[in-house]
């Protein structure tokens, strides 16, 4: 593996949108949410079949024989399948692992070689078959995973690995949030979770020996696309294009995400809609919860926003 490349960030932070800018690269590919869940196979990949009939995929996961994998939600592990029968266990096993890994070393992983192995020739042939199918150099993860970007560097330590973290205003995250579940969502469980999860990929990824760290703010994806595009291409030493349109080559056009891809037109709307849908108690609560990382991230309190007439 010479190369690995991923967007990791929490959900609803515009991972699918940053994946089907960067698949508009010649030479790129990214597919989103990259590989499908077992339950999302009858759902529509961007070229609008299901993704169970959608010839791409067919292809690759034929490729991979990926019906030896008959656990776990989606098909490919995500882990190696340490215990094939316990899905969380394997997640533990494999940071355990990767953890030592990191600090002692890859052999650390022969004591699963098998697993192992298996896991590692899984992830080398699909990044190599996509990229073979697409013609294109890189693959781009998509799939938002910062222990899945940790466990591949500790198995690859040859590889030159290029995180892009991508962050979004904790306010909003929590508009989207309290869309999406409106049934669970909080405004604790929202602040807990956006803080936890970026503490989690600041860690991980310190811990990456060799690798380029890149820190995106999506609303800096919004405001200003063509200099933040030019920064995630330069980060992944590919030379500058202009994304922003729909796919336009056919074979390309299999991202997995959510029901946006498939009308993708190549424009980017900036959304802030937490100054209309949330109270001045609500913003102070985030603000303040969310504060070991809310001013490192660059984003301003409400307060001090109003003050500067802005
Ligand atoms: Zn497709």
């Amino acid at each position: 593996m010479e190369t690995l490349n991923f967007i990791v960030c929490p959900s609803y932070h515009g991972a699918t949108l940053l994946s089907l800018l960067l698949n508009n690269h010649s030479a790129v590919t990214s597919l989103g949410d990259t590989i499908p869940a077992r339950k999302y196979l009858g759902s529509a990949c961007s070229c609008r079949r299901a993704v169970r009939d959608c010839p791409f995929w067919s292809e690759v996961l034929e490729g991979l024989e990926a019906t030896r994998f008959t656990e776990g939600e989606k098909v490919l592990p995500l882990w190696p399948r340490i215990s094939p029968r316990w899905q969380k266990w394997n997640r533990l096993a494999a940071l355990g692992l990767g953890t030592v890994a990191h600090v002692a070393g890859p052999r650390t992983w022969s004591l699963v070689g098998r697993d192992r192995d298996e896991y590692a020739d899984t992830y080398s042939r699909f990044y190599a078959l996509v990229r073979r199918l697409h013609g294109t150099q890189l693959f781009v993860d998509g799939s938002k995973s910062m222990s899945k970007a940790f466990v591949l560097a500790s198995i690859f330590p040859e590889a030159d690995v290029r995180i892009i973290h991508l962050v979004r205003d904790p306010r909003d995250y929590h508009c989207s949030n309290l869309k999406n579940n409106p049934d669970t969502a909080t405004l604790a469980s929202s602040t807990r979770e956006w803080l936890d999860r970026h503490l989690a990929i600041l860690a991980m990824s310190k811990m990456i020996r060799r690798k380029k760290y890149l820190r995106i703010r999506y609303e800096d994806l919004c405001e200003q696309p063509e200099q933040t595009v030019a920064t995630i291409l330069g980060t992944l030493e590919v030379d500058y294009e202009d994304l922003f349109h729909p796919q336009t080559e056919g074979r390309k056009n299999h991202v997995i995400g959510n029901d946006t891809m498939a009308d993708f037109d190549g424009t980017i709307r900036p959304s802030t809609k937490w100054r209309s849908r949330l109270t001045a108690i609500d913003v102070r609560q985030i603000e303040r919860r969310t504060r070991p990382l809310f001013g490192r991230f660059g984003y301003r309190e409400s307060a001090r926003q109003a003050a500067d007439g802005l």
